[in-house]
């Protein structure tokens, strides 16, 4: 008789690892299936060493300022270092994943799994196959590559922070975070840096007052922005390649990345066959609880399409956990979710944008500002910060806030906390301010700069 598990994890990533290590503390027994390396995309190939390179492409811009009060700088970049050093620093977080697995107890198998049926999963290198009364489905997402002649000469998200060379100059398709953020990297690194978008104006789906500030930063720091064009082929040009756009214009680049979205990791693993149903987008769908349409299957993380981000992925996975094999149910509210770019300037934010809230409440107020940081002041650096909070009327809820400017990510975590409390206006201005500070802008707005009756703007 095969042994039965309890739960089988298939992905170790954000959701697929918290979920494995908090089952097993209750003590189920658990084994994760991991085709690549144990931390998923987050700490293999996103959040964290994209933090690590926007953190070195920073330096040029401090190195500038640094001249404003006084300092002569003469500095140099070495790629490859940047490269090894990363890599030390993910092999160190991977290995520490894996002892966060094997504490409680989890099993680490290295290989593909797929589902066999809803309670066996097949393990593809070895041709083992798992009993197990739940399986959970935390696969992720790959990035989405446009279908055009020569797609194959560009790279991803996925091969970027690997590259032998810096190219001399990048196109980089797509106008999401993935896109601004890299192309911050790029330029701050000394790359010539093109951003090419289809739509008109990049992320979409943010306050319109945040796109507009990043924008202006951007072209501030050196990126250009083309809009509304898209790609229609790519060809080899000597060591780089010759981009031709959907005008007919053709520019040659060292290189092009595509960031144009990641779609869930859904085929080849027999999930409809095992009658899981997708939704129109392509994704798992899942009920509060993460529960597919099939009883003993669960699904976490970027893999459900619910909001691709590691904390999130993490959250669900916790509930899950908690709900099966702690007998705690927990439905993740996905109302409040604080986001970061880390472009540069950096965005945080969260909540409501204005378009958003002026339709949902009608009667909204807008308190927004827009000044040049301390620390630029002494050079003739352009970057000015934008504060903005959105309330309903009349002082009430804090309904959103979008913040553009150096610390902003940091700022939005803390902004998070009052919000969840369900902040009023009032709740903030009784805050003192520190000073000298960006953030005390955000408890001592006085009257709205301007407001919303009835969902127009008066
Ligand atoms: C460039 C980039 C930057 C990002 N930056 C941020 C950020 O700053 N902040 C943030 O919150 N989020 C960020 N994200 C998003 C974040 O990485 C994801 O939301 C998060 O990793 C999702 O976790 P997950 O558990 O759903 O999937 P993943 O972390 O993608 O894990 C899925 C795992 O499943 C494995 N797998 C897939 N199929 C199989 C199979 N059949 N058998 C065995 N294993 C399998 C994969 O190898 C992978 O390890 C970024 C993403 C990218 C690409």
């Amino acid at each position: 008789m095969p042994e039965t598990y309890d739960l089988v994890v298939i992905g170790a990533g954000s959701g697929g690892v918290r979920a494995a290590r908090v089952a097993a503390t209750h003590g189920a027994k658990v084994a994760v299936v991991e085709e690549y390396r144990v931390g998923g995309t987050c700490v293999i190939r996103g959040c964290v060493p994209k933090k690590l390179y926007v953190t070195a492409s920073r330096f040029s811009g401090l190195f500038e300022l640094a001249e404003s009060f006084g300092w002569q700088v003469d500095a140099r970049f070495d790629w490859p270092t940047l490269v090894a050093n990363k890599n030390k620093e993910i092999s160190r977080l991977e290995a520490a994943y894996v002892a966060g697995l094997e504490k409680p107890g989890v099993e680490i198998i290295r290989d593909r799994a797929v589902i066999a049926d809803p309670h066996r999963v097949r393990i593809v290198g070895s041709g083992r196959e798992i009993e197990t009364k739940t399986i959970l489905v935390a696969t992720g997402g790959h990035p989405f590559i446009p279908d055009i002649p020569g797609r194959e000469l560009g790279f991803t998200s996925n091969e970027a922070f690997d590259l032998e060379t810096l190219p001399r100059s990048i196109l980089i398709e797509g106008g999401g975070y993935i896109a601004v953020e890299f192309a911050t990297i790029f330029a701050g690194l000394g790359v010539t840096t093109c951003i090419n978008y289809r739509g008109d104006q990049i992320l979409r789906g943010f306050d319109p007052d945040i796109r507009t500030s990043l924008e202006a930063g951007l072209q501030e720091h050196g990126i250009r922005l083309i809009y509304q064009t898209t790609l229609r082929k790519i060809e080899k040009d000597g060591d780089g390649v010759l981009v031709t756009f959907s005008d007919g214009e053709a520019v040659p680049f060292g290189g092009v990345m595509f960031a144009t979205g990641r779609n869930p990791n859904v085929h080849g693993y027999g999930l409809t066959e095992a009658g899981v149903k997708l939704t129109p987008g392509g994704a798992i769908e899942v009920d509060a609880y993460s529960q597919t349409s099939v009883p003993s299957i669960y699904a976490v993380g970027d893999v459900t399409g619910r909001a691709q981000l590691t904390p999130v992925a993490i959250r669900e996975g916790q509930a899950f956990a908690e709900t099966l094999f702690n007998h705690n149910p927990i439905a993740v509210d996905f109302s409040q979710i604080p986001t970061a770019v880390f472009a540069e300037p950096e965005v945080g934010t969260i909540g409501l944008t204005e378009p958003e809230a002026a339709t949902r409440h009608g009667e909204v107020d807008v308190y927004v500002t827009r000044f040049r940081p301390l620390t630029n002041t002494l050079s003739d650096r352009p970057d000015r910060m934008l504060l903005k909070l959105i309330t309903a009327g009349n002082g009430g809820k804090v309904l959103g806030c979008h913040i553009v400017g150096p610390g902003a990510a940091e700022m939005i975590q803390l902004v998070a906390i009052p919000m969840a409390m369900g902040a009023s206006k009032a709740d903030f201005d009784r805050a003192i301010a520190v000073h000298p500070t960006a953030a005390e802008e955000l408890v001592t707005f006085k009257a709205p700069n301007y407001r919303y009756k009835d969902g127009k703007r008066v």
